[in-house]
């Protein structure tokens, strides 16, 4: 018998390549500011952008300080003064614009999963965006239902995300279900707070440098098959 009965799927760098929409937004922001990307740029606001997320993750940051003040601090590193929120619009408008490509070979994954399991998206990140860019991906019609962390009130790794998943999904019991994300500190650390395993997609093999593990790890989505099949 299959021990997972639900999927519940990362969506940012698991599904959809969210870093080649970011280098997108990156250069448009950066264009309309006049400043020229030089060698290292994006990889800085990366670290900031997700040094960000994190503090949001252990309730440091609200959600739109975390908006706001990732930009502001990245432009401070570069002399310049901005407002956060104008460019954050900017920012987002190009990132929900951009940010529906998917990872090769993800959509077949996606699409044969589908077929013996239902499979819902738990995502951090902003409504209208993220919407925006599951309607523009194709992916939605294998999806039961989408968790967006801005309409849940809480975001992963909160048990309370989980628990507002857990509680909208028919018969859900945590011991069946499987989350599959690329992220420690909200995917994997999630579903160790809520009881849930976890699957760590890990394609560049970076080290975990934290003392909690996955349960299961991959570095291609397909070698899902295998880790439900065990
Ligand atoms: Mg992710």
């Amino acid at each position: 018998m299959k021990k997972y009965k639900y999927l519940l799927f990362d969506l940012d760098d698991t599904i959809l390549d969210f870093g080649a929409a970011e280098n997108k937004a990156l250069d448009f922001v950066l264009k309309s500011h006049e400043i020229s990307a030089v060698p290292g740029l994006y990889e800085r606001y990366k670290t900031i952008n997700q040094n960000h997320w994190e503090m949001l993750e252990r309730n440091e940051l609200t959600k739109d300080q975390v908006l706001t003040e990732r930009h502001e601090m990245f432009f401070r590193e570069l002399g310049e003064t901005v407002d956060g929120s104008v460019v954050d619009d900017m920012y987002r408008t190009q990132i929900a614009e951009h940010g529906h490509r998917l990872f090769e070979g993800a959509l077949d994954v996606i699409k044969i999963l589908s077929e013996a399991y239902p499979l819902y998206i738990i995502t951090n990140g902003v409504k209208d965006t993220q919407e925006k860019r599951l309607a523009n991906s194709g992916i939605l019609p294998y999806f039961k239902d989408v968790f967006i962390s801005e309409d849940t009130g809480y975001q992963k790794p909160m048990k309370e995300f989980f628990d507002y998943t857990a509680g909208r999904i028919d018969g859900f019991h945590c011991e069946d279900a499987l989350i599959i994300g690329d992220s420690l500190t909200s995917d994997i650390l999630g579903g160790i707070n809520s009881g849930i395993d976890t699957c760590w997609y890990n394609p560049k093999a970076k080290r975990n440098p934290f003392e909690f593990r996955a349960d299961f790890e991959i570095r291609q989505l397909n070698e899902l098959f295998h880790v439900l099949d065990r």
